[in-house]
């Protein structure tokens, strides 16, 4: 299977371009790439009855699912037992201040803000039930978990509950500024009022900032899950707001469903009118979806990014372009698709390629982590030294659509010297 990959990969990089023919045939490699990583990765979830002892050296000492992984990760980084000085620098880096800019709010609502908005709308609900809910232990249980997170929610006013769950969040990890996404297409679907919505996080974000909280700006994920029709109605809407704290748009969902250049249109007319643009890339598909990102929707910055490593010429243009790329590690371990393992993560090889990387969670309380977690797991599977962590955090705050990021970084630097003093890091 892995020289078939090969093969086609190679056969792909031969292929001509501006050819008439080129398209389709790229586009059928492309799609037996796609199906051959599918089923290896199928495979190698395929429980073993009995493996033998040669096998067993290599297969996962965790948990056979990667969820659970997840879970057993957590309990190790906070555990009491952690050497001096790993305590010492998880302490650091929980107090270290950050920005995160790939986070999404409805993955921001915490069980108990869930609990507030069934209550609040008299849906009846057992709280053991939602408690089983948050262990899911495979995709479809996620994104069951994900889709009865939106239906909770039922009216704009749910937005104070929701942004408070999100100030929550960001304070507990000394998170200053965030950029974050929301994605409407099911709330709308669900009959609420889009631009209602839109004007409640924009009031919220800045009454928090007046409150002296976190700086938080929105990205509103047009979907590429419903079509480019769908996208671009989202961003008809998005266009016709008079809010300050809305920036820009974002293109997540599925990405194997709506492949970049269906939306080129939609960000073409976003980037006219002066939206930032992002996309997530790589988190399912291949380099080839990060590269239309870049080329045909002239995205900003990359989310996920994981598949850049199969392609070295993708990386020498993320590197020449200076693009971005939100990593989220702990994600794309639960995803499964290019990486199983931390230590496998390819943001190793990407930093010291000398790509932007920037440390971000995605879904925080669905996978119930965070991001000072997130950094910790840096130092303990990837061999990122202190220095490298905070070079990783200043790269991050370039990385924001923030207008000042020198004086933000000048800010977290000071701050950041004296923390090292304190924990002796
Ligand atoms: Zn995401």
């Amino acid at each position: 299977m892995d020289r078939d990959l090969v093969d086609l990969k190679h056969l792909k990089s031969r292929l001509p371009s501006q050819r008439n023919f080129s398209e389709p045939i790229q586009l059928s490699v492309e799609k037996q790439i796609n199906h051959l990583l599918g089923l290896k990765t199928t495979l190698q979830e395929l429980e073993i009855e009995t493996p033998s002892e040669k096998l067993k050296r290599h297969m996962l000492t965790a948990d056979q699912v990667t969820a659970s992984q997840i879970h057993v990760e957590r309990i190790r980084t906070v555990s009491p037992r952690l050497e001096l000085e790993e305590k010492n620098l998880f302490g650091f880096l929980q107090e270290m201040p950050k920005c995160e800019i790939h986070l999404h709010m409805e993955a921001c609502i915490s069980r108990q803000t869930l609990l507030d908005l069934l209550e609040k709308h008299g849906v009846e609900h057992e709280k053991e039930k939602i408690e089983r809910m948050y262990q899911f232990k495979n995709l479809q249980e996620f994104i069951s978990l994900f889709l009865f997170i939106l239906d909770a929610i039922r009216s704009p006013d749910d937005f104070h509950l929701i942004f408070n769950s999100l100030r929550k969040y960001l304070e507990e990890n000394q998170i200053h500024y965030a950029e974050v996404f929301l994605a409407p297409s099911r709330m709308i679907s669900n009959g609420l009022d889009f631009h209602e919505i839109a004007e409640t996080i924009d009031s919220l974000a800045s009454e928090c900032v007046r409150t002296g909280g976190p700086e938080v700006k929105y990205l509103i994920d047009v979907s590429r899950t419903f079509g480019s029709e769908n996208a671009s109605k989202n961003l008809q809407r998005i266009l016709k707001l008079k809010t300050t704290n809305i920036i820009g748009i974002g293109l997540g969902g599925a990405e194997l469903m709506g492949p970049a250049r269906d939306f080129k249109d939609v960000f073409a007319q976003a980037r006219s009118e002066g939206l930032r643009c992002v996309t997530h890339a790589g988190e399912d598909d291949g380099p080839w979806s990060i590269r239309d990102s870049i080329e045909i929707l002239q995205a900003e910055r990359i989310g996920h990014g994981t598949s850049a490593i199969q392609d070295p010429s993708l990386i020498e243009l993320l590197k020449g372009r200076s693009i971005p790329l939100e990593i989220c590690l702990t994600s794309n371990v639960f995803t499964g698709k290019y990486v199983r393992e931390e230590k496998d993560h390819p943001v190793r090889y990407y930093y010291d390629q000398g790509l932007i990387c920037s440390v971000n969670t995605d879904d925080p309380e669905i996978f119930n982590i965070n991001l000072s977690e997130e950094f910790f797991k840096y130092y303990k599977h990837l061999g990122f030294s202190i220095t490298e962590l905070i070079d990783l955090n200043r790269q991050g705050v370039y990385s924001t659509f923030h207008p000042h990021p020198a004086s933000m970084w000048k800010q977290f630097e000071e701050k950041t010297a004296k923390l090292r003093k304190k924990y002796s890091v």
